[in-house]
Formats: structure tokens, sequence, C-alpha cells
């Protein structure tokens, strides 16, 4: 039983009305823990759980029954006798019942902000299936452009050509005759690319005249108009124009993903490609005692200027706490899938011709950033997708690494989506981690069969990396796919692929301990925090997650399904599923 503030918290499943109540107070006292000095004895303990199946993702694979925190970490793990000895008065003593406990989770690549960001201000949200047509979305365009203000911009996100039924972007056409005169700006799930209106076009100064900007597409039809369409860099034509954000968005937004990433068992947090006044959101957020979650805040690198100024700050990966901490820097080298604007080797996408993707930047322009930051002090993370993009990052990571003669950067290629056996050569031979996606497997699988089944092959190759010693994390890339790591999990042991169910590559599904580590431990060696986070051992922060079932021995295709009930971040209880989900089985 736990007596916190008069009122009991007792670990009770079937006593539903009395955990929810808890639910809600503890949501508002969670405090994290201050950092502490590594335990030399569990005497006095803060926190014993027991009675649980404790898989510790250790390196032996230990699972144990009990587990006691001292100071916001693990002093003791092991049998229930073993912690005996651990509890004083004062200590609170949490009976699992027999449920299956894990470490924290950890996802290295999420724009939770940005996500988060939609979700509170409201911006329409055109996610499948949320919405399933562009009819749909034109549907709700119409009515926001009735109800808003003049010269009130209609904003939104998540549309997706490959799962609505039109099976075709949405373009400006599609949007003008109801937009009652509002720029409307709508980005594709993918995050590559965009539609604006010609209402916002017109305000952009986007004429049929405009060149496409480089590493940016603007669309034309047959006739040579704009399409409406804007891929990459030229995205920013619009996006730079967007009327100010809030000051207060970013850092409710930051509440936002904080509270929803400890609801899916995420203890750890890397916030991917930041704006300045999204840092700034984020710290304001811990500030206001709102991110309970632990963040990564890694800042975005678009031109060689933004290289040299976060250089020149002084401030490079590490500062910060074991809470909010600065990240890596971050680059894009080339566009998306579902954009077609992934570099690549011939043969060219099917259907286009061609078509082999766009690079953002030239080969030495990316070498002169990326020397410039690891100089400073930078780790650095990279987008590449297509095979020919991967090449480029892993060419210049080589010259930055034999420049400065790096020992241990770990330097990450975010997705390395087309993944070749000469590709995962470098990658092993340059000790360069892979940041990737199991859940693209579903939830974005059907856009890989654009590239031929040679590169399905080669797509996201998770079991390649374990047999080859290539080190993957695991990411959402929120909202390309949705924040809860357990689709993520149940995508890497099944690989079905959402539009046909089919098994892509089958020879890469993974065990669903083999899928656990790319969320734990490899999570955590990915940020440098090896020896803090990543598997429950003495001396560790004490971030750990109850479960409804035993996700060793669930069926599979549950994974995708199970409920985490309790997260904790240092010892410290920060959420806890409401009555229904604890009467769950
Ligand atoms: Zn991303």
């Amino acid at each position: 039983m736990i007596q916190l503030n008069g009122v009991i918290l007792g670990y009770k499943p079937r006593v539903a009305a009395r955990v929810s109540l808890a639910a809600l107070i503890l949501a508002s006292v969670c405090v994290l823990a201050p950092p502490s000095l590594r335990a030399q004895s569990c005497a006095n303990s803060d926190l014993v759980v027991r009675n649980a199946k404790i898989v510790t993702m250790d390196a032996a694979d230990q699972i144990t029954e009990a587990m006691a925190v001292r100071g916001g970490r693990i002093a003791t793990i092991g049998t229930n006798q073993d912690v005996a000895a651990c509890i004083s008065t004062t200590t609170r003593v949490i009976d699992a019942h027999g449920r299956t406990v894990l470490p924290g989770l950890i996802d290295v690549h999420t724009h939770g902000l940005e996500w988060a960001k939609n979700v509170v201000s409201n911006q329409i949200n055109a996610a499948y299936p949320t919405m399933k047509s562009i009819a749909d979305l034109v549907a709700e365009v119409s009515r926001r452009g009735k109800a808003a203000k003049s010269d009130e911009w209609i904003v939104g996100a998540g549309w997706d050509d490959a799962k609505y039924s039109d099976h075709r972007y949405i373009v400006r056409s599609d949007v003008d005759p109801v937009s009652g005169g509002h720029p409307v700006y709508l980005v594709h799930v993918s995050g590559h690319l965009a539609v604006a209106n010609s209402a916002a076009l017109k305000i952009a100064g986007v004429t049929r005249d405009t060149p496409s900007p480089p590493g940016g597409v603007i669309e034309h039809d047959a006739k040579g108009e704009p399409t409406g369409i804007l891929k990459d860099n030229a995205m920013n034509l619009v996006a730079n124009i967007l009327p100010a954000e809030p000051p207060d968005l970013a850092a409710r937004a930051a509440k936002y993903f904080s509270e929803q990433a400890l609801s899916f068992g995420l203890t750890t947090v890397h916030d991917i490609n930041l704006a300045p006044e999204e840092l700034r959101g984020y710290q304001q957020a811990e500030h206001a005692g709102w991110l309970k979650v632990r963040v990564h805040v890694v800042p975005r690198v678009r031109n060689i200027a933004d290289a040299e100024t976060l250089a020149a700050s002084g401030i490079y990966t590490g500062l910060g706490d074991d809470h909010l901490r600065i990240g890596a820097a971050k680059m894009f080298a080339d566009g998306g899938m579902g954009a077609r604007t992934i570099a690549i080797y011939p043969p060219s996408a099917a259907g286009e011709t061609n078509n082999f993707g766009l690079l953002i930047w030239s080969p030495e322009d990316m070498q002169r950033a990326h020397r410039t930051l690891a100089a400073a002090g930078w780790q650095l993370v990279t987008h590449a997708i297509g095979d020919r993009a991967i090449d480029e990052v892993l060419d210049s990571y080589a010259a930055t690494m034999k420049a400065l003669n790096l020992s241990d950067p770990r330097f990450r290629l975010i997705h390395c989506g087309i993944s070749t056996p000469a590709i995962q050569k470098r990658l092993k031979d340059l000790h360069v981690l892979v940041d990737g996606n199991p859940p693209f497997v579903y939830w974005i699988g059907s856009w890989f069969r654009k590239y031929g089944p040679e590169r399905v092959r080669w797509s996201y190759p998770a079991k390649s990396y374990i047999e080859n010693g290539i080190i993957e994390a695991g990411g959402s890339d929120v909202p390309v796919t949705p924040l809860t790591p357990w689709w993520g999990i149940w995508a890497a042991v099944v690989r079905s692929e959402l539009t046909t169910g089919e098994i892509l590559a089958p020879e890469e599904r993974l065990t669903i301990r083999e899928a656990l580590k790319l969320y734990t431990r490899n999570g955590a060696y990915a940020g440098f925090e090896e020896k803090s986070k990543g598997s429950l051992e003495p001396g560790k922060l004490a971030d750990f997650i109850v479960m409804d079932r035993d996700v060793l021995t669930v069926p599979s295709d549950q994974l995708k399904d199970v409920q985490v009930l309790m997260t904790f971040v240092g010892g410290e209880l920060c959420y806890q599923a409401s009555a229904a989900k604890v009467d769950a089985p």
C-alpha cells in the first residue's frame, strides 16, 4: 500500500474508483527526485516494488521479482527476500501482484512538440483514420472557413495520399472553392510536403515563375501553374509567413506531450529538429513543473549559418541534467518517401521517369557543417532515407571523424530507410548508429513499394542490423506514426503493412526481446546514457513501467494493444492508468 497525502494509493487492480482518484492526485504531486549518488545500501528505501515479474533488460536478460528505490535510483534488485531489509516505516511499498515491470521506454526520434502544438492549438487533424479522403478534409476546411475571422489562416496536418481513398495529393483547386478567401496550409503526414491554397500562395508571393529553392520543389501542373504542392525546402515559402504562435503555445504543447508520452510508458523522448522558440518552450515547461518525461532537445540545422551559430554558442551535446538535456544537432540529407524526394540511385521510383530525389546539401557544405558542429562538441544526427543520401552522410561522417580524430562520437543516421548490405557494412565499419523506425513498416510500408521490390527488401532491416553488429534505437517520428512505442514494438515483431496486411521482408522480424531492446538499452546508448538508463540495475535511474499483461508471453498480435498501468520517473509515479484500464485483464 502507498500512503501519500492521507490518501490510500494501494495498487489494487479491482478497486477502480480509488485508483482513478489516486491518478488525479498523483498527477498534481509528481515531482522528480533530486539527483543522488549511487546508493551504497538499500536501507530506508523510498519505494519498494515486490511480487513483480521485473524484466531488467540487463546484459544477462535477468528476470527478478523485487526492486528497491532510493533517491530516484535503483538501490537493489532481486528477490522479495532481498528487498525485505530495504523497507522501513516510511517506505512506499507496491505489491505488483505478478505484473510485468519493464525499464521506462525511450523514443529517440519524435517531433513531439510539433505534434502537440497541432493538438493544443486545435488545428485540423487530417490524419488517417480520423479522415479517410480528400472530401473529408475539404469538408473540414469549409467548416473552419465559415467560422474563421477575416484574414485568419486555416492550418492543419496529417493528410496521407497513400491511405486516403483518392490515392493522390490534395491540391489547391480542391481547397480554393471552400476556403472562403482564407489562406489554407495543410501539411502531409510525412512532414516533407504540404498544400497551400491560392490565397496562401499569393501572400507568399509564389507565382508560376517562382523557381524551386535549393533542396525543395514547387510542383506545377501541365499548364505550368503551381498546384499548391510544396516539397521539402519549398514548404518554407509558406511556413515562414504563418502567423506568429501564441507565446505560451510551445510550453503548453510540451506539457501535453509529456503527459501523453508517460501514458504510453515512455520516460525519455528525443524531440528532433527544434526551432529556437521550441527550445524556449521546453525550458518554460520545465520551470513551470509541467515536464515530467525526460527530454533530449535536438536543435535544427538547416544551413551553414545555423551550424556556425550553434557551434559559436558555446553549448553542446550533454548540457543539462537527467531531466532536460541538450541532445544532438539535426540535419536533413534528403526528403521523404511520401513526397517522393528521397535521394536514390537508379533505377528511379516506379512510374516516375528520372525521379532520383533530392539532396538537401552539397557534399562540401554537409561536410563543412558536420565538421563545424562536431568540432564544437555536438553529436550529429542526420536524416537520410534514400541510399544515395545515406552514402552522402556516411562520406561526411567518415571525413569528420578522420579530420577530428574522434573516438566515440556516436554519430547517428536517422531512418536509414533503404539500407542495403553495402550500406550496412559502412555503418558497421564507421560505428554509426541507426535511429530506426519500426512502425514505418506498418504505417507507411505502402510507400516503400514505389521504390521497387529490391528496395522493399532492404527497407528498415532490423534483424540484419543485429546480425551485423549495428546498433539501432527505436523512434516513432510522431506525427508520422502514433506516439505509442507499442505500435513500433509490435510492428518490429510482425512487419505487416497496413493497407494490404502483407509481411514486408519477413526475414527482418525481431523477437519481442530484440524489439524491446531498441526502445531501452539501445535508446540509452544513442543518447550517451547507458550508465543511467535502458535497463533496471543498481545505480541506474528508477525509470520503470508496470504493464497490464506479460509482454514476453502475450501473442505477438496483441503487442500493440498492451496497456501501461503505471509509469515511474526517478522513482516517482508520474502516470497511472484510469480505472477502466487498470481493471483490464
Ligand atoms: Zn522525423
